[in-house]
This record gives C-alpha cells, sequence and structure tokens, in this order.
C-alpha cells in the first residue's frame, strides 16, 4: 500500500488549525496527523508554507459525472446534489472512480405540476431533464399528501440521501405566479421522509416560502431568501427550529445581474476550466435585478452570529449562461469569499464547506481531518485563514489517498 507523508504544512482540521504540521496518508484513509516520522517508502510532500484543508464540500449542486471532474479539478472532493438523477449502478461507478468528486443526492425533488424548475427548462436545449423522458422517467410532480408520501417512498427506494422539496412562486426567478405544493402535502412528505430516516431540504428564495419550509419542518434551506433583509424574528425562528441554510450567495448575486467574470478572469480559475463554463462564470440569471445583495450579506451575517449553521454551496448545474454565474468547483472559492465578506472569518467560512457540511448531512468519514477518516484533501499554498483567496492557491488534492495531477 502507498504511503504519503506531508510535512511542514499548517493543517486545518475542518473546525481550526492544529499545532501539527505533518499528515500521513496511507491507501484511502489518513493514519496519522502529527507523526514526525514517515513510513518507510512514503512519498515525502514538503508543504512549508502550504496549508492542509480538508477536501471541500459544495451543499447544492445539480451534476454529472463531468461536473464531478470539474468540481475535483478545484479541491471539491464531494458535491451534495439537490435534484438530479443517478441509477444504484451508477452511484457506485461514482464512489469507486478517483478522479471525480464523491456525489451524495436527493434524486428528483417534490414540485408542483408546472411548477418550479420546469420555468427554466425551455433555456437548457440539450441539458433539458425533460430529454430524461426518452430515457424512461419522467419529471414526476405531487399535489395530494398521498402522492407525497408516495413520491419520498419511492426515491428513498431509489437511493435519495435525503428528501429536496420546491417552494418557489417564482417572484425572484422572473416567473411570478408558478405554482407551489400547499402546506398540507408538502407536510405528509416531511413527515415520511423523517419517518424514513432521511432529512428534508427545501429550496426557498422568499422570506414568505422560507416561512413555510420551516411551518412543515424541514431540516435545511438549500437557499437563502434574497427578497428581505433577515429580521429577528425570522432570524429566532431559524435558530430555534435548527435548520442550517446553504445560502448559494454566488448564485444570489447572479440572480440580481452580477456576473463572476472576475472568476473566469483568474489565471488560477481560466486554466482548469472549459470554455463553456467560462462563459456560464460570465452570464447572470438577472431575473432579480431589483434585489440589494448587501442585505443577502447581512442576513448571513446575522444568522451566523445567531449561531444558524451556514453551508458553502453554489447551485452550479448546466454550463448555459443564462444560468451563468456559477460552476462547478471554482464557485465554491467564491462562494467563500463571499461568507467572508458577509462577515464569517475565514475559518467558519472553511468549517461551512467542510466540517459543517459533514456534520450537518451526516457524513463522517469526511469534511475533518483526523486519523482513520477519508484522506480527501486539499493543499494550497499560502494561508487562506489569513487571506481565504489562498484557498484557489491550490497545490495538491487527493481523493480518498489518489493524488491528483
Ligand atoms: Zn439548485
Amino acid at each position: 500500500m502507498t504511503a504519503t507523508h506531508i510535512t511542514n504544512a499548517r493543517v486545518f482540521d475542518g473546525r481550526q488549525l492544529l499545532d501539527a504540521t505533518t499528515l500521513t496518508m496511507e491507501g484511502q484513509a489518513v493514519t496519522a496527523v502529527g507523526a514526525l516520522d514517515a513510513p518507510r517508502d512514503a512519498e515525502i510532500v514538503d508543504a512549508r508554507g502550504g496549508c492542509l484543508l480538508p477536501g471541500l464540500i459544495d451543499s447544492h449542486v445539480h451534476t454529472s459525472v463531468d461536473s464531478l471532474r470539474e468540481a475535483l479539478r478545484f479541491g471539491v472532493t464531494t458535491e451534495l446534489e439537490m435534484q438530479g438523477y443517478w441509477t444504484p449502478e451508477q452511484r457506485t461507478d461514482v464512489e469507486n472512480d478517483d478522479t471525480i468528486a464523491d456525489v451524495r443526492s436527493a434524486l428528483i425533488a417534490m414540485m408542483a405540476k408546472d411548477g418550479h424548475p420546469s420555468e427554466l427548462m425551455g433555456d437548457l436545449g440539450e441539458h433539458d431533464p425533460a430529454a430524461g423522458e426518452h430515457k424512461g422517467w419522467q419529471m414526476p410532480s405531487v399535489s395530494t399528501p398521498d402522492e407525497a408520501r408516495a413520491h419520498v417512498q419511492a426515491f428513498a427506494q431509489a437511493g435519495a440521501d435525503y428528501i429536496k422539496v420546491m417552494i418557489e412562486e417564482g417572484t425572484v426567478m422572473g416567473h411570478a405566479g408558478l405554482p407551489v405544493i400547499d402546506s398540507t402535502t408538502i407536510k405528509a412528505g416531511v413527515d415520511e421522509a423523517h419517518r424514513l430516516g432521511l432529512k428534508v431540504i427545501a429550496h426557498a428564495i422568499t422570506l414568505a416560502a422560507t416561512r413555510q419550509a420551516l411551518d412543515v419542518g424541514v431540516d435545511g434551506l438549500a437557499h437563502l431568501f434574497i427578497d428581505q433583509r433577515a429580521d429577528d424574528s425570522i432570524i429566532g425562528a431559524l435558530r430555534d427550529a435548527d435548520v442550517f441554510i446553504t445560502p448559494c450567495l454566488a448564485v444570489s448575486s447572479s440572480l440580481m445581474g452580477r456576473d463572476a467574470a472576475h472568476l473566469a478572469d483568474d489565471p488560477r480559475v481560466a486554466g482548469r476550466l472549459s470554455q463553456p463554463w467560462l462563459d456560464t462564470l460570465r452570464g447572470t440569471f438577472n431575473s432579480y435585478p431589483q434585489g440589494t445583495f448587501q442585505h443577502v450579506l447581512d442576513s448571513v451575517a446575522a444568522l451566523h452570529a445567531a449561531g444558524v449553521d451556514i453551508l458553502a454551496g453554489t447551485d452550479a448545474s448546466v454550463p448555459v449562461p443564462s444560468h451563468g454565474g456559477v460552476a462547478h468547483g471554482a464557485s465554491v472559492h467564491h462562494e467563500l469569499t463571499l461568507l467572508v465578506r458577509a462577515g464569517l472569518s475565514p475559518q467558519a467560512a472553511l468549517a461551512a464547506a467542510t466540517s459543517v457540511p459533514a456534520r450537518r448531512f451526516d457524513l463522517s468519514d469526511r469534511g475533518r481531518i483526523a486519523p482513520g477518516l477519508r484522506a480527501d484533501l486539499l493543499l494550497v499554498d499560502g494561508n487562506p485563514l489569513d487571506a481565504i483567496s489562498h484557498t484557489l492557491d491550490i497545490s495538491a488534492i487527493w481523493r480518498r489517498g489518489v493524488r491528483q495531477s
């Protein structure tokens, strides 16, 4: 079994900087942190000046094998999909392929007939999931409590790691008046998921939808509402319900018409992305230009200060500029800078992309650096705890102990 021994590194374990300066990995796992001696025949990596991080976790994507490959190129070793589809066989292939990021998935969300995200599908061309209808399945919808329970049972059976529900009446998507599922129906699905031991994560981007998500008892929010600044009432309600939030700041900014061209122009990004993705970073949704992005940043700061768990997520999906502003992998680094801009410390931002999602999604084998855990690692030059932008100064990436070239 090949071993790797990293020396002279700062080691951020997902929560804090350790005193240790070495890490040893053998096979798929970290075997020691702080050991003075390398195993015999180990490859030695001198990380002087650098910082070792747990592989990053993107807590909101819609992905594919190609996108999992793009994610891993940026040190994102796990993507948490909030709507998508994989067969169990495909899931096994992903799990065993150390050239791509690992994935967890909600599979197909509970959604209303002709509700979100159907309004987006016309833009997608070859990426339209309705193309899946030709592969033998259709986009389902639910409109009664029985259908909600049946949906949850079916997708739990199909291998969903958690359940996603869409609560979107369209205002911030530029399609006000979209049909939504009534609360009684959603609640039946949430209760069924909980009975089966699955968490429920809601898509909600307005305060009203967030209130509805809280009323039906979801465990997490895949977005933060962007139509209002958080007030004490909603902050207290979210904290008391112990709901986690993946604010998806980069895509919120895109909804308000701001692109991520600076990311596409960054040589550390440009060299790792294909042209369609660079074009996508230069695009925007621009469906809610009247929004005030500073309000969203203020909300994140207030929620974090109140003790609400904040997770880093991008909502990256397919390379279509009209759904732009985000790309797999690269945008996790953008999200980290935005979380710091909102007021999180670099340490808290890094935790939002490592240990916090691992804890909230019960990923006990990753998201932290400790003996026995997966050797999913990102080595960067410089100290991102001083300046978060160093996370893009990527020096090496390991997925289950396999170094990426
Ligand atoms: Zn999404």
